[in-house]
């Protein structure tokens, strides 16, 4: 019998349709598709080269920017947290990779660096996220070095980052975006501030570049599981049955003997696990879609399986494909089922996982 181990289902059509909706958003902005984090686990040069029309892609490392060159990537790209060591800035200019600079150690080496060609730089200012930035008062100290330099495009691009955008009653939200546009009012300079949730829920924030990560692979950034009309999940994950057993009231499963039954069951056991990026805090209950309908996972998670309560009148086979999120059972729903966020349940998919197209 041919069993499917985890197997991670991408859809890059879906993918498009949410690069659409996305545009229907914010019709005016260019969009930096964000593919950090191997495309946010579903594959970076995949996913790359499905987003044609995207205006730049956002990575967080060099090695990310040069994989999505060598597999000809011809967009702008952009090195969205400004990590890069001295030495990285020739390397940066040489592939003309724009990246984000936010201290004052960044812009000594920049100015002091030998580039054969200018640097495209976009600068990151802290409005109140308190983490990346330069501060407010330091603003026309950078602008002017910047914009005076040699060794840096003119094209420069101001950008800062919000943190609390999926909170559409955050009354930071304005505060950060006040302070953004008092400093950058007098500026021609193309600006960008929004995030997936920050081009659902501010508009105002759009400028001329957006930077859409979780919303482009069709999932929800906004809190409470909230799910959103006009996405669809890129990522299915799936695997099979691989044993199913009777089991009679008042017995354990798993390690820990974590779970015990009230009554007599059937008990299915799924070939996915923390191995492969199913999160090991998702609780008793979590479901699991198996045959048209949901059952519970219970007891704890393991390395390579889960167990699930299949019923008294279970008639599920070994073979039978389960889906563990994506069309069908949302991971917003998931995640909070085990203490966690999309994001992390997307990155931590292993490599382990076998990846088909849809
Ligand atoms: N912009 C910056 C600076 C980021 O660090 C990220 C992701 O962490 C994004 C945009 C995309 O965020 P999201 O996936 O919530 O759209």
């Amino acid at each position: 019998m041919a069993l499917h181990t985890a197997t991670a289902i991408i859809d890059l059509s879906a993918l498009t349709h949410n690069y659409q909706t996305i545009k229907t958003l914010a019709p005016k902005a260019k969009v930096l598709a964000v593919l950090k984090a191997n495309g946010y686990g579903h594959g970076l040069e995949r996913i790359a080269k499905a987003l044609p029309n995207a205006d730049a892609f956002g990575v967080a490392r060099i090695d990310e920017a040069l994989a999505l060159r060598a597999a000809g990537i011809v967009q702008p790209i952009v090195l969205l947290e400004g990590f890069f060591a001295d030495s990285d800035i020739a390397i940066l200019a040489a592939n003309n990779f724009a990246t984000v600079i936010h201290n004052q150690q960044q812009l000594s080496a920049i100015l002091n660096a030998k580039l054969e060609q200018p640097l495209k730089v976009w600068l990151k200012i802290d409005t109140g996220m308190h983490r990346l930035g330069i501060n407010p008062e330091q603003f026309s100290q950078f602008y002017q070095a910047l914009s005076q330099s040699p060794n840096v495009q003119k094209s420069l691009v101001l950008m800062s980052h919000l943190g609390c955008a999926d909170d559409k009653t955050a009354s930071t939200t304005p505060k950060q975006m006040a302070l953004f546009d008092a400093l950058c009012a007098d500026s021609k300079l193309e600006k960008s501030l929004a995030n997936s949730a920050a081009v659902l829920c501010w508009p105002e924030s759009h400028y001329q570049w957006i930077r859409p990560g979780l919303l482009l692979y069709g999932v929800s950034p906004l809190p409470q599981a909230e799910t959103i009309d006009g996405v669809k999940p890129v990522m299915t994950l799936q695997s099979s049955l691989i044993a199913v057993r009777e089991i009679a009231a008042g017995e354990a499963v798993g390690y820990g003997g974590a779970w015990v039954s009230k009554q007599k069951t059937t008990v299915g056991v799924i070939a996915i696990g923390y191995g492969d990026g199913y999160p090991r805090h998702a609780q008793n209950g979590t479901p699991v879609l198996l045959n048209g309908r949901r059952v519970p996972l219970i007891g704890r998670v393991s390395m390579d399986m889960i167990t699930v309560d299949l019923g008294q009148h279970s008639t599920d086979k070994i073979g039978d494909i389960a889906t563990l999120w994506g069309k069908g059972l949302n991971i917003e729903e998931i995640a909070q089922a085990a203490t966690s966020i999309p994001y992390e349940l997307l990155c931590n998919i292993s490599r382990r996982v076998k990846v088909q197209l849809a």
